[in-house]
């Protein structure tokens, strides 16, 4: 089984480039296709002719999950190639309707810092400024009209690369994730599930809830069990180089993640009860909209394991200690 071959993009947001795996035979076929700009639109023709293709010669685009960086340009590759976009039943929809679908995921995350963080917290100001650039996203993610979109059942898995592959619904990073896991060669695509760097779980909903917030470091941490388990040779992220050294990665990720959790519970033993607080307790350095999604996750993982509560005060979130 020939190995994916990384064409690296340049991203605006956050993680300064993103991989798009192009596979060659039978049929020139993409794994995720960067944001809607010029420089990631040449960055990728030029990685094409490389290998003698052109943009025009795409015959598939499958897409690893509902994020501009991996799907955002698929529509003006589509304009010019005819290429069919794949996509499982998690994250289909984001296909044709990510324009409708945005506001949802933008409110989402706005009630869930209201209820976590007073509405004069420098924190919140910090993110209001912030959310300005977030939805500037929508200008590097076009809709893909229906007659390109292919929707794939997960259970079924997908054909890349003339192999089968089995699709994995993997969960954390976003709640739209499907990894890709070939049982022969055991590469596993990877997605933003498994990356050589800390883990990013992003708030979005459940894809067939509305508007229910997924936990997503505590599904993080279940996706992570079911890679455990497998047997990967080498992963092939959606960001960075490829990594065999799998099973450090996860347990190096998942330790910490403990580690943070357990110090997160040490500060509400302590007294400290709102988010706000803990959150300069546990990110003295560094604000950041990672940072909030981690502390969410944090707590989240601690309410599950029954360590602590949260009740409402005056419409923001108390936690304390039952341990
Ligand atoms: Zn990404």
């Amino acid at each position: 089984m020939p190995e994916p071959i990384r064409i690296e993009l340049p991203e605006i947001f956050n993680m300064k480039t993103v991989n798009s795996w192009l596979f060659l035979d039978p049929e020139p076929t993409l794994v995720d296709c960067g944001e809607l700009t010029e420089a990631s639109y040449n960055a990728l023709a030029q990685g094409l002719a490389s290998h003698g293709l052109k943009v025009s010669d795409i015959k598939r685009i499958i897409i690893t999950h509902a994020h501009v960086d991996h799907m955002g340009m698929a529509n003006r590759i589509v304009r010019e190639s005819g290429a069919m976009v794949w996509l499982s039943e998690y994250a289909a929809e984001w296909a044709e309707h990510v324009i409708e679908k945005w506001p949802a995921r933008t409110a989402l995350i706005e009630k869930t810092l209201r209820r976590r963080l007073q509405p004069e917290s420098p924190i919140v100001q910090m993110l209001l400024a912030g959310s300005a650039a977030f939805s500037e996203m929508l200008s590097y993610w076009e809709p893909i009209p229906p007659e390109h979109v292919q929707t794939f059942q997960s259970a079924d898995g997908v054909e890349i690369g003339g192999e089968h592959w089995d699709a994995i619904y993997a969960p954390g990073h976003s709640s739209t994730q499907t990894c890709f896991y070939q049982p022969e060669s055991r590469y596993l695509l990877s997605a933003d599930m498994l990356l050589n760097i800390a883990p990013t779980p992003v708030i979005e909903a459940d894809p067939f809830q509305a508007g229910v917030r997924m936990r997503g470091l505590s599904t993080m941490m279940q996706s992570y069990e079911t890679f455990r388990a497998m047997d990967i040779a080498t992963a092939y992220p959606g960001h960075y180089l490829p990594f065999q050294n799998v099973t450090e990665v996860i347990d190096r990720q998942v330790s910490r993640i403990r580690q943070r959790a357990a110090q997160c519970h040490d500060f509400i033993r302590s007294g400290s009860a709102d988010f706000g607080t803990l959150l300069l307790q546990m990110y003295p350095k560094r604000m950041s909209f990672p940072a909030i999604a981690m502390m969410i996750g944090y707590l989240d993982l601690l309410e599950d394991e029954g360590l602590i509560t949260a009740d409402m005060h005056q419409g923001i979130l108390q936690y304390r200690s039952l341990s």
